[in-house]
């Protein structure tokens, strides 16, 4: 099976959308040449559109979900800011061992993975944090956090919030929920290749920049002019120009689908897996009404093995899907249906393999 047969149905990343693959091939030109700042321009324009935000400071840092989690945390986070996480996975822990490191007194409100995390518990949690973070999309265990309450209910506390697997995929209104400070990454529901971390800053949070955070390459006070699209941008670093090509493209072709089309096919593709998974013996672990369309966590029926069974569905289908984490290592599948990779089609293919593989174990 060659590798460009492959349907990566994993927890990231994606297949691309066949306009981001073109885009990559695209020929490089300087990063200071006047046509690719229009494009700078133009993609931080589709991101305030995905983002749905009015958000000034909205743009892609160069470095994965990760790096947009480390600005989020290291630009707003003064030592001794008493900072409220939620934790029911992988993710909201990485949020607290990041936010620990840039100093904050880290209030952790903990929930038993695969479970949501009551968005009162984490109101409730300090009377006046500094900020309240949670992640949107558990990609560790497929569950979704509610964050409008968060944003209701927040007083003078900054609300942050990791999108990396929600932006594009499920809906998120970054004003209407009163996020602050959100951030994501390109290899999920965008269908672009890792390597870059959408990020928006309100004009709230922006008033209350730490002014020199231990950051260099992640300092927003930096970056903000090398961002600003009124002529006057400053050199800050050698922007990565075929990953922007990809992402300006990615974008373009969730704008051109429209956003709550794009949603639509997701949720219609985690519907169809959601139906059917418990029909071939597969067990549906995340908290029910809290369930990822993009991002499926089912348990495996006794007959199958976890390596075997993984192994078995790439080399026979070429069907890429990940393994559990944490307390469900070997336990559950973690089965992504992202970007353009959440068709129907991949949903039936999965589905047949799947069958077959219960009907004749590896
Ligand atoms: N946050 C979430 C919810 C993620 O799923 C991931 C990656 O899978 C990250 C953060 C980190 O992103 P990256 O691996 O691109 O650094």
């Amino acid at each position: 099976m060659s590798r460009t047969d492959r349907i990566l149905m994993g927890p990231g990343p994606s297949n691309p959308y066949p306009e981001v693959t073109e885009a990559l091939t695209r020929p490089v030109v300087g990063h200071l040449d006047p046509e690719f700042i229009d494009l700078l321009d133009e993609v931080n324009e589709r991101l305030r559109l995905v983002f749905q935000t009015g958000n000034q400071l909205t743009f892609a840092v160069s470095a994965t979900g990760s790096a947009g989690m480390e600005a989020a945390f290291v630009n707003f986070v003064r030592p001794g800011d008493d900072v409220v996480v939620g934790v029911n996975g992988v993710f909201g822990a990485r949020m607290c061992d990041v936010a620990g490191r840039a100093g904050a007194n880290v209030v952790e409100v903990l929930e038993e993975w695969g479970r949501a995390i009551d968005p009162q518990r984490l109101l409730d949690a300090h009377p006046n944090p500094r900020i309240i973070a949670v992640v949107h999309a558990e990609t560790s265990t497929g569950v979704r956090n509610d964050i409008a309450p968060l944003g209701a209910g927040k007083g003078d506390a900054l609300l942050l919030v990791d999108c990396v697997t929600s932006l594009g995929g499920i809906e998120l209104d970054v004003d209407g929920a009163g996020v602050d400070i959100a951030y994501s990454g390109t290899q999920k529901c965008l269908g672009v290749p890792p390597g870059l971390a959408p990020l928006t800053v309100s004009d709230a949070a922006l008033d209350s920049l730490v002014a020199k955070p231990q950051s260099w390459y992640l300092d927003l006070n930096l970056i903000r002019g090398y961002v600003s699209g009124d002529g006057a941008r400053a050199y800050h670093h050698t922007a990565p120009i075929s990953m922007l090509y990809a992402l300006h493209a990615g974008l373009g072709a969730v704008l051109e689908e429209g956003l709550a089309n794009c949603w639509a096919r997701h949720r219609a593709c985690g519907d169809e897996l959601h139906a059917r998974l418990p029909e071939l013996g597969f067990g549906l672990w995340a908290q029910e009404g809290h369930r990822l369309p993009q991002l499926t966590t089912a348990t495996l029926p006794s007959s199958i093995d976890d390596v075997a069974g993984r192994r078995a569905l790439l080399e026979r289908y070429g069907i890429e899907v990940g393994g559990g984490i944490g307390p469900v290592a070997g336990k559950v599948w973690r089965i992504g249906c992202m970007g353009h990779t959440a068709r129907r089609r991949n949903v039936t293919l999965l589905l047949g393999a799947l069958a077959e593989l219960v009907a004749d174990p590896p």
